[in-house]
């Protein structure tokens, strides 16, 4: 354990104040054992992390004191979690153990520490961010708080920061716009996801969020003449109702402006919404409605609104608890102005989401709780999912939870919700399994639609059944949501099994009279066709798209099929997309760190593109496919891959490893002299330089000859060697590598 002995008296100042800072935040009453449990957490947090820092120098227990400030100030969670936050890097960081949490704070506290560190830990699966999102979600069906600590504590390191290389810092940022930002806005923390969304910007796009800032800054002054001019006969009309109000006119966040310029490709200059006014009005519950309304047609008195822009938040909520009227109307000079209104109690919702929605929990009896229902989505979701891929999981996630709504009616009248793009066939799965399992013809309001139809907000759908209908394969394409792919997919997976049945029963003779073991047989099959699965291996059999006789090739010893010497296949690598690592040479796994981890990993792969070499700059993708690709920094597809799928790449580089190899391909073109010129080539590569030819092709038209060769090359320094030594020869007019570059 650290000791204190480092810790300066100037340093006590500093860690005492964000002590004092953090119990002046907390504003309600904290009864004796609250108040004990937060000053024991702080006693430990500081004896542990001792004399442990920051980056920016500050003591380590800064951060923690801080990152509880914020679920207290800005998401407004209880003692609870100011005790989770504050001891939330304690195991992951120190010498401290999950059971002496346990024994001094209780299963609740430890359950929420332990969730923390489990975040925290190692990405230790083939594509890190997408695995980790996998656990945020989980860490957020079990405990909520666990992710909302987990979100303040993103906040405060990215609020400092400061003098991260810039790598690291796009790491986070990429992270920090995949997971948090949206997990962010699904929980309704509008200013959490603001401040992530313009400090990622900040990180990626320098320059754009600059400039940005630097407009709103030069035309404060004017904005805010407006904004008063705007506002003035607004409060005339308010004040006459007397309901009591106060009406702000802000800036919109940077990284909101920037989607807009984005959007609606025109310069800042031409972006007239930079700013939005809102009414809050202080009102009782049961007068909310009407009063947000009657505020409304004050407004609608004074500026004419833009009708298609009313957005009614306050009859039917978002689903993530957003509750609001906004209407844009034109304002002084002919400007579009977005006015919001809502309520305290609205407001309170809308500024810190979650949290502050269980606070009115009790007050809103009768609405159906909407994160309950929303967790309950999210648990579904994972039952669902637990056998497909994290980035499929991923991709379910964010159309099925994060994604906008339609609203459409079930024949009785009674409304549905789905998530926007769901189709007809999504609704017959959504309004039950068996409707799904058996449509055979879906009305959209009485009219008959492919199933595949897109819905349409107010749609009313009438889905027709007949017992006989039963999923197809196809059906996988008509539907978007979670629920209807997997079940399509188990009822496919089902009849498989039952097809292949006869396949199985098939094996079992074959193997029988073989006197082969079983299951040993199948593994061994299922390897030697490339398939994924018994299933697979069985069905294709049953349907003869594999054949029996390609048992021949194979000899028996031990009751274990073995694959006879002349059958074992010749490495062919010039028609795959990637060469899979593993058939290059097995030393050079230790060739490659993603984010200063070894690579191996991960299940990566060189991308054939630029086909990387040891001394390349180098880089990481995680592709949605295949798995992690590493692509040189200079490949032609390298900056469209950062530019759109920042997210996705990750820092990779090469260390140094002995004995290691790699596959090259050489395209070589001169005059054809006839056979020689493939002896010279060849003799001079394996011969004289002592270099293995893994493949050779080579093609003729009108006297020229283009020629491919793969080799296997320790470094760059030696396919250079090899290069010169090409040009040299006679009739040879270029040497190039496969991908076009001059080496
Ligand atoms: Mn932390």
């Amino acid at each position: 354990m650290p000791t204190l002995a480092a810790i300066t008296a100037e340093d006590k100042k500093l860690i005492k104040a964000a002590y004092a800072r953090l119990m002046r935040s907390i504003k309600s009453e904290l009864d004796q054992e609250d108040q004990e449990n937060i000053k024991k957490a702080y006693n430990l947090a500081v004896s542990a992390h001792g004399d442990q820092r920051r980056k920016s120098g500050e003591p380590y227990v800064t951060h923690p004191l801080e990152v509880a400030r914020i679920c207290v100030t800005e998401i407004g969670l209880g003692p609870t979690a100011v005790i989770g936050a504050i001891l939330h890097d304690v195991v992951e960081d120190t010498d401290v153990t999950m059971e002496e949490i346990f024994e001094m704070f209780g299963p609740k506290i430890a359950r929420i520490v332990d969730g923390l560190t489990k975040l925290d830990g190692l990405y230790n699966v083939e594509s890190p961010q997408a695995e980790n999102f996998k656990k945020v979600i989980s860490t957020l069906v079990e405990d909520v708080r666990v992710v909302l600590i987990k979100m303040a504590d993103r906040l405060h390191n990215l609020r400092t920061i400061g003098v991260m290389p810039v790598h690291k810092k796009l790491r986070i940022a990429s992270e920090t716009s995949f997971i948090y930002a949206p997990l962010a806005h699904r929980l309704g923390l509008y200013n959490l996801k603001t401040e992530f969304e313009d400090i990622c910007l900040k990180i990626t796009e320098p320059d754009i969020y600059k400039k940005i800032l630097e407009n709103l800054d030069s035309s404060k002054k004017e904005r805010e003449k407006y904004v008063n001019a705007f506002i003035r006969p607004l409060k005339k009309g308010l004040d006459a109702e007397k309901i009591p109000f106060r009406i702000l006119g802000r800036p919109k966040a940077v990284s909101s402006i920037w989607g807009k310029i984005k959007k609606k490709k025109v310069p800042i200059e031409q972006i007239y919404d930079l700013f939005a006014i809102r009414v809050i009005l202080d009102v009782p519950l049961e007068k909310e409605k009407k009063s947000c309304w009657e505020v409304y047609s004050v407004v609608t008195d004074v500026y004419k609104p833009i009708p298609e822009r009313l957005k009614d938040w306050v009859t039917t909520p978002k689903s993530n608890g957003y509750e609001s009227l906004h209407t844009t109307v034109v304002g002084p000079k002919g400007k579009f102005v977005e006015v919001q209104i809502r309520t305290e109690r609205m407001h309170d919702i809308a500024e810190r989401g979650f949290a502050a929605h269980w606070k009115y929990k009790d007050v809103q009896d009768g609405k159906p709780n909407l994160y309950d229902s929303w967790l309950d989505n999210v648990r579904e979701l994972l039952d669902a999912n637990g056998e497909a891929n994290s980035l499929e999981f991923i991709s379910d996630f964010k159309t099925n939870l994060f994604s906008k709504e339609v609203f459409v009616y079930t024949p009785n009248g009674d409304m549905r919700v789905l998530p926007h793009g769901a189709t007809a066939l999504d609704f017959a799965f959504f309004i039950h399994t068996d409707v799904g399992y058996h449509a055979t013809s879906i009305k959209v309001n009485n009219k008959l639609v492919p199933m595949g139809y897109k819905l349409k907000n107010g749609d009313r759908l009438e889905v027709i059944t007949n017992k006989n209908q039963k999923p197809k394969e196809d059906w996988l394409k008509m539907v978007v949501t979670g629920k209807a792919r997997s079940k399509i997919r188990s009822s496919m997976k089902e009849e498989r099994r039952k097809q292949g049945e006869l396949g199985r029963e098939g094996l079992i003779r074959k193997f029988k009279n073989m006197k082969v073991d079983f299951d040993d047989g199948v593994e061994v099959l299922i390897k030697h066709f490339k398939l994924n699965s018994k299933a697979d291996l069985f069905f294709g059999f049953a349907m003869e798209t594999l054949s029996f006789a390609e048992l021949k090739k194979f000899n028996v010893e031990n009751h274990k099929l073995v694959l006879k010497e002349e059958e074992k296949p010749e490495v062919i690598i010039a028609d795959e997309d990637t060469i899979p690592v593993q058939k290059i040479n097995r030393s050079a796994l230790t060739k490659i760190l993603v984010n200063g981890e070894p690579a191996e990993q991960y299940n990566y792969s060189y991308a054939m593109c630029c086909n990387p070499l040891p001394g390349d700059k180098i880089f990481a993708y995680l592709a949605a496919a295949s798995g992690l690709k590493i692509h040189r920094t200079n490949c032609s597809n390298a900056t469209h891959l950062i530019a759109n799928y920042g997210y996705r790449t990750m820092k990779a580089e090469w260390v140094a490893a002995a004995n290691s190899s790699f596959v090259a391909e050489l395209t070589i073109t001169g005059v054809d002299d006839g056979p020689g010129v493939i002896e010279r080539i060849t003799t001079t590569i394996s011969s004289t330089l002592g270099i293995n030819i893994r493949s050779f092709s080579i093609s003729g038209k009108e006297g020229y000859f283009e020629g491919k060769v793969s080799l296997v090359v320790s470094n760059k320094d030696q396919l250079n060697k090899i290069i010169m030594s090409l040009k040299k020869l006679d009739n040879i007019s270029s040497v190039v590598r496969s991908d076009g570059r001059k080496s």
